[in-house]
């Protein structure tokens, strides 16, 4: 190579090492600015919207929230191990009732519905005055598809007259279903009934038999860790754009326990009817109880009393035109 070519080489060299180092030092500065920009798009500041001193002394309640999670899974020995090595309140049937469960639930996995079955028809009472026998009628509904999925008709037809008929009627309709899918029995997976079959329907009815069952000895369905999750991840943003708001107007949140504002949640995770005043938006308290009007409005005490003028004065419902006295209203109990 000559000398000449040798020189164009380095500069062409050290050129391109040039364009490269440019090019870095274009990336690094945007790279840098994004993640300044994404900071302040994003800042969660959970801090300013946590109070870590309500945490303390619910260590306790931490630690059977944890025990429950594992009794809810059936994960016993995670559970037991805990209650040993710290001081867990969980009561001993809480726990003998999850083992009980798993030895429903372990069985129906495997499409074995006769332990379902003989804890329903032992609680039948329990379970009629809840949601009158639905949970009794699916488990039958799904032994008899069970029965005919496997192509004995006979024994098919015979279960649905020894326990449909009990049912006639509430579920009329879906009985006339499961008879009209008897028809099909040599080919159901082609039939107009194919729907009925598969996987789906013996979910259904393990998650219906875990909430039927929780609901009537009174233990939660869910893990209460989970649960606490799920309402915490819906109500944080709500809880920071208030907090926000809060410090913009430079107000502050005085209410102990309380939130200025309230925060939809799905039905699935309330658990208490609360009565909110639509006057004043104080919580309904013992102190504080709903008042009912003669035209049928509820409102606080609280604001009843300032209506009236403490029962000097007839005043107007805050609702519509109808005047009352506060003597006329009576307390509402929820
Ligand atoms: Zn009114």
């Amino acid at each position: 190579m000559t000398n000449n070519a040798l020189s164009a080489l380095s500069r062409r060299t050290q050129e391109a090492h040039c364009q490269v180092l440019e090019r870095h030092k274009t990336f690094q500065s945007a790279l840098s600015r994004y993640g300044k920009l994404l900071d302040k798009r994003y800042r969660l500041d959970l801090d300013s919207v946590g109070d870590a001193a309500a945490l303390h002394g619910t260590e306790q309640s931490m630690l059977e929230a944890v025990c429950l999670h594992f009794l809810v899974h059936g994960q016993f020995d995670l559970a037991d191990k805990l209650i040993q090595e710290s001081v867990v309140d969980v009561p001993a049937a809480a726990r003998e009732n999850y083992v009980q469960l798993f030895e429903i639930l372990t069985p129906l996995k495997e499409r074995n519905l006769a332990p379902a079955l003989s804890w329903a028809q032992a609680n039948t009472q329990l379970l009629a005055d809840r949601t009158g026998r639905q949970l009794e009628f699916a488990l039958h509904r799904l032994q008899y598809l069970h029965l005919l999925s496997t192509g004995d008709v006979q024994a098919a037809v015979a279960y649905a007259r020894a326990h449909f008929s009990r049912f006639g009627f509430e579920h009329l309709k879906d009985i006339q279903r499961l008879m009209g899918a008897s028809l099909y029995a040599s080919r159901l997976e082609s039939s107009p009934y194919a729907g009925m079959l598969g996987d789906q329907p013996w979910l259904d009815v393990e998650r219906l038999f875990r909430e039927e069952y929780c609901a009537a000895l009174g233990l939660p369905s869910d893990s209460p860790l989970y649960t606490s999750i799920a309402v915490g991840t819906t109500a944080i943003p709500s809880i920071i754009k208030m907090s926000q708001v809060v410090r913009t107007n430079r107000t502050e949140w005085t209410q102990q326990d309380e939130l200025p504002v309230s925060i939809p949640m799905p039905d699935a995770v309330r658990f208490h009817s609360t009565f909110v005043c639509p006057v004043s938006k104080d919580y309904g308290t013992p102190e504080n109880p709903p008042m009912r009007l003669p035209c049928g409005h509820v409102i606080g005490h609280e604001s009843l009393m300032k209506l009236s003028n403490h029962d000097q004065t007839r005043f107007k419902c805050p609702y519509c035109p109808s005047e009352a006295s506060a003597s006329q209203a009576m307390r509402v109990y929820f």
